[in-house]
């Protein structure tokens, strides 16, 4: 079995491990990422792309510390989207940079004072009501409408963009063994997508790999009770013509629905999360449909939802353990030797899981002086992977 070493062996190339990759090769280590599917094929390209700002983990007082965590985040982001911040981003695409935030429900008060003191804080705006978009116009949400500025970005562009300086140490394959000495992890036997069994080896390894995680916390012996999952059944709708961002909320603490858009050739088609998609995952595909039909009727009467085709995409959000069962409020690192597990928890949390990741003893001694890396582009190259609504889906007419 052929051997090949680098200072850092990345598993899983979704924005975690491929963030992580970038701000490592930027200190000067050699890495190689290595990914069994496809690039950001996990939850990254199902994410709906909002860089959370804590407005809607702030709505209720609820998530305060998720709320406070997240607003130091965007700026960070935009920096990385102008190309002057700790990773390359300037040819993300940015789907929108605000969102609307409306209810239908009228006895809101508690919802209706927070909005107050965001939008007296900068978080949000009333949007006057000469000013609203159509889709609003007729049939109006109880109460004001909001916009929460908050960015949306096209996620494949995104993986795109991560990938391309890694571009020749992106390899794809499956971890058959993991080969264990007295420091740590000495390598990770793996077959190649064309079946030919390599080794790799590392100063370090960094676990990223999302639900996959789970199999390294049982080989490194942290037990299954390290993760969690949380599964969503997202909606997709096509048809419409427009797009729409936006979040409609309700008493509970949640966002009834999340409402992301993405163009298709002539069209766009919507991704609706939020609590939809919650309470989805345990209905089948065809009453999920047709109980978030309902639902949108409801929270945009104004939409010819009867003109509509409908998918759903079934997902798991792969989490450390919270007590709670919820969203962790901040991203993980677990340290074994010379292995790190780690989660972002949240897409917009990559910058600050890759903090965490560098600033462990094992990342932060890094790279030794003399170390020469392997070259790995005669290896089998993973290949991006492809957004929900791209995918082979079911699509129907309710
Ligand atoms: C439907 C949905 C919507 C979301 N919306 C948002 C949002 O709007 N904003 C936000 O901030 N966050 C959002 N999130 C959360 C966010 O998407 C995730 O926290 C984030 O993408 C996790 O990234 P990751 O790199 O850790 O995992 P993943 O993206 O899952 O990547 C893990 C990668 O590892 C690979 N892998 C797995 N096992 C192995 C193995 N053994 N060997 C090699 N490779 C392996 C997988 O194929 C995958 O490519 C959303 C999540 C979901 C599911």
């Amino acid at each position: 079995m052929d051997a090949y070493h680098c200072n850092v062996v990345v598993v899983g190339g979704g924005i975690a491990g491929l963030w992580t990759a970038n701000r490592l090769i930027r200190k000067g280590c050699s890495v190689v990422v290595l990914e069994s599917n496809a690039l950001g094929g996990g939850q990254t390209l199902a994410s709906q792309g909002i860089l959370h700002g804590g407005v809607k983990y702030g709505i209720d007082g609820a998530n305060r510390d998720i709320a406070l965590r997240l607003r130091e985040l965007p700026p960070r982001w935009l920096a990385c989207l102008e190309d002057r911040g700790e990773v390359a981003l300037g040819k993300v695409r940015v789907l929108a940079r605000e969102q609307h935030l409306w209810s239908r429900d009228r006895f809101l008060g508690g919802f209706a004072s927070a909005m107050a003191r965001k939008a007296m804080q900068g978080d949000v705006e009333e949007v006057p009501k000469h000013n609203w978009p159509e889709v609003f116009q007729k049939n109006p949400p109880s109460g004001s409408l909001y916009v929460v500025k908050e960015l949306v970005l096209d996620t494949l562009s995104a993986v795109t963009a991560l990938a391309k300086p890694l571009e020749g140490n992106l390899v794809a394959g499956t971890i058959e063994r993991f080969v264990r000495g007295e420091s740590g992890l000495e390598s990770l036997e793996v077959a190649l997508v064309d079946g030919t069994p390599v080794r790799l080896q590392g100063d370090a390894f960094v676990f990223a790999a999302g639900a996959g995680n789970e199999s390294a916390c049982q080989a490194l012996g942290f037990g299954p009770a390290a993760t969690q999952r949380r599964p969503l059944r997202m909606v997709l709708a096509r048809g419409l013509g427009f797009p729409l961002y936006g979040h409609c909320v309700t008493a509970s603490p949640k966002p009834r629905a999340t409402i992301t858009s993405n163009p298709l050739s002539q069209d766009w088609v919507w991704y609706l999360g939020g609590e939809i998609a919650e309470k989805g995952a345990l209905l089948d595909p065809l009453e999920t449909l047709e109980r978030t039909k309902k639902e949108m009727e409801r929270m945009l009467p104004a939409v010819p939802w009867d003109s509509v085709e409908w998918a759903c995409h079934y997902v798991d959000r792969a989490e450390p353990r919270d007590s709670s069962g919820q969203l962790p409020p901040e991203p993980h690192v677990l340290a074994h030797g010379n292995t790190l597990i780690a989660w972002p928890a949240k897409l917009v949390y990559a910058p600050l899981l890759a903090d965490k990741l560098l600033a462990s003893p094992i990342l932060s001694s890094l790279p030794p002086a003399a170390s020469q890396p392997s070259d790995f582009s005669a290896l089998p190259q993973a290949r991006i992977g492809r957004l929900p609504w791209d995918l082979p889906l079911s699509w129907s007419r309710l």
